[in-house]
């Protein structure tokens, strides 16, 4: 049985002030409600202290970080490296977001290092993949899936999918507004799962792109789909609660 997983990806968005006020929402929030659910919260860098810190004292709620380096340390300035995470409290790093894969040039193949580096000092990734409109429209999302997550298997890390997660987000649907629907997302979910062969039945698999209050629970009743990873409505307290309890 897998448990739901919610994930906050606060991107560039927010301020001390801002992280300990939301953060102090959610626990209580959280708490009174009783959510089943596994919750995440990926702030920025210079505030996984102060979410790490609230974060202690909420049994559910989990640290994560949005980026890392490949690298295991050295003369790469401005890089955060897995251990580092590790160091300030983080469980969980998102890699390969589709906001990195484009604006940063990001390859799939140095996606899948950061994979491996996160596994390595142990953190779970949470592996995005996803297609873009014209991928779809040309009848590609599924290859192209299959590429993104190929990547990681060809590395062979033995066990790659324990301990990981991965997160379909299209890119078309990421900020916009306009969520896949549950029929889309399913469809993708399940392709995903098969290609993770024996790992398939253990794995959580969230869907990301415009997820709200509102379409959570119809997204999370469907077979395959484990959770969500939020952007923009996780910077709400009370609309990200609400989504954490669509898990019930
Ligand atoms: P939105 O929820 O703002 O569409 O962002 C989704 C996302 O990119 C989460 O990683």
């Amino acid at each position: 049985m897998r448990k739901t997983l919610v994930a906050a990806n606060w991107k560039m968005h927010g301020t001390k002030a801002f992280a300990e006020q939301l953060l102090a929402e959610l626990n209580s929030g959280l708490e009174s409600d009783d959510c089943s659910a596994e919750v995440v919260i990926c702030p920025p860098f210079p505030y996984l202290g102060v979410v790490g810190a609230a974060a202690e004292n909420a049994e559910q709620v989990a640290l994560g970080a949005q980026n890392l380096s490949e690298q295991p340390s050295g003369a790469f300035t401005g890089e955060v490296s897995a251990e580092m995470l590790l160091d300030c409290g983080a469980r969980y790093v998102i890699v390969g977001h589709s906001e990195r894969r484009s604006l940063y040039g990001e390859s799939s193949e140095l996606v899948a290092a950061k994979f491996a580096a996160a596994k390595g000092a142990g953190l779970t990734p949470i592996l995005c993949v996803g297609e873009s409109l014209q991928e779809r429209e040309a009848g590609n999302t599924l290859k192209v899936i299959a590429e993104q997550i190929q990547a990681v298997v060809d590395l062979d890390l033995g066990n790659t999918w324990q301990n990981a997660v991965i997160a379909y987000e299209p890119v078309w649907a990421i900020g916009t507004g306009k969520t896949a629907t549950p029929e889309q997302a399913q469809e993708v979910h399940q392709f995903i799962r098969q290609q993770l062969g024996e790992a398939g039945p253990a794995t959580q698999i969230l869907y990301g792109g415009s997820v709200k209050a509102a379409n959570a629970a119809e997204l999370f009743a469907r077979e395959d789909i484990d959770g969500a990873l939020v952007g923009g409505a996780s910077l709400q307290a009370d609309e990200f609660i609400k989504i954490c309890r669509a898990a019930d």
